[in-house]
């Protein structure tokens, strides 16, 4: 018995070098993707739920691999993270949305993720500035989404780097709201514009009505706070009733259409006089 331990714990070393060899793969896999331009925007359209008109998209990274496919962030973005290639792959899509939407009519919006590892470079809001000069892309049209996760290491960078930001006309949206900790807290600490209720509380209010009772709870604290709020993962119809009578101001999600590519959202547009 003792043994057949000892090959277990073989083995199951092995498999740990495995895993770190898959690892690192992957890793010299995204830092050669980057400069490559296969790590690409795309576009989830966001409506005004009143009356559906679109409001602007939200960035999501997907990988366009070579041998794989597209790759969804599930599979890539922790791995960026924990090798700090977080901060380039971002800056790197955000030059690729931007450059894309630069031209799209009015005042659509880009609502870009924003890591937390990236809410510890001090640079930061240098970087987002200096890239909106750069592609002339009108920082009233954008904004990052943020979770509470970022805020519990260095609250008070977070603070500079926000309000900068907003000063600069940069929305800021408190995204995945309710899954985190001590959000009320932060919501009075923080320049937040938007906050957006997150897809796990829209997807339970199918099969548990009340809670729409929760959903409801945050909108009507939104109000007072005189902070709109978006719901995400609305997937048909009656999710989006629900929402509207309870006063939700916008939504996202597959009623309205899936991630495009800068092509797609193109071809949307265009569809719309859009363009
Ligand atoms: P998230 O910010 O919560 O983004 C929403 C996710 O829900 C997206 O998944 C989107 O495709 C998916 N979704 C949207 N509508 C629906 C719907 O109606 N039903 C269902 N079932 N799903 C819907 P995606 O694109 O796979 O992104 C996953 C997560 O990866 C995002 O969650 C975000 O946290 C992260 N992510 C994506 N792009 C970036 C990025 O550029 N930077 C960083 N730091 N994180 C990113
Ligand atoms: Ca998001
Ligand atoms: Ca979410
Ligand atoms: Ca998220």
């Amino acid at each position: 018995a003792k043994r057949g331990g000892g090959n277990q714990v073989a083995w199951f070393r092995s498999g740990m070098e495995q895993e770190l060899t898959i690892r690192s793969e992957l890793e010299s896999g995204i830092r050669a993707a980057i400069p490559r331009g296969e790590i690409v925007p795309y576009f989830e359209p966001q409506v005004n739920l009143r009356d559906r008109k679109l409001t602007g998209f939200e960035v999501l990274a997907r990988w366009e691999h070579p041998a794989r496919g597209l790759v969804t962030p599930d599979q890539f973005i922790k791995i960026a993270e924990e090798s700090g290639l977080i901060g380039e792959l971002s800056l790197s899509l955000m030059r690729q949305a931007f450059t894309a939407a630069r031209d799209w009519s009015g005042d659509l919006t880009l609502s870009v993720n924003i890591s937390p590892w990236q809410l510890r470079d001090a640079w930061f809001a240098q970087k987002i500035i200096r890239l909106l000069t750069e592609t002339g892309f009108p920082a009233q049209r954008l904004e990052i989404e943020i979770t509470e996760s970022a805020l519990f290491d260095n609250l008070a960078l977070a603070q500079s780097t926000l309000n900068s930001l907003k000063h600069q006309g940069v929305g800021i949206v408190l995204d995945d709201f309710g899954t985190g900790f001590s959000s009320l807290a932060h919501l009075r600490a923080l320049p937040f514009d938007r906050i957006k209720i997150d897809r796990s509380f829209v997807a339970s209010m199918n099969d548990h009505p009340d809670s729409a009772a929760l959903v409801n709870a945050i909108a009507r604290m939104g109000d007072s706070l005189n902070l709109p709020v978006i719901a995400e993962g609305v997937e048909n119809e009656v999710l989006e009733n629900r929402l509207r009578a309870i006063g939700i101001a916008r939504a996202q999600g597959w009623v309205y259409g899936k991630p495009l590519s800068i092509a797609g959202a193109r071809r949307m547009l265009a569809e719309r006089r859009m363009l």
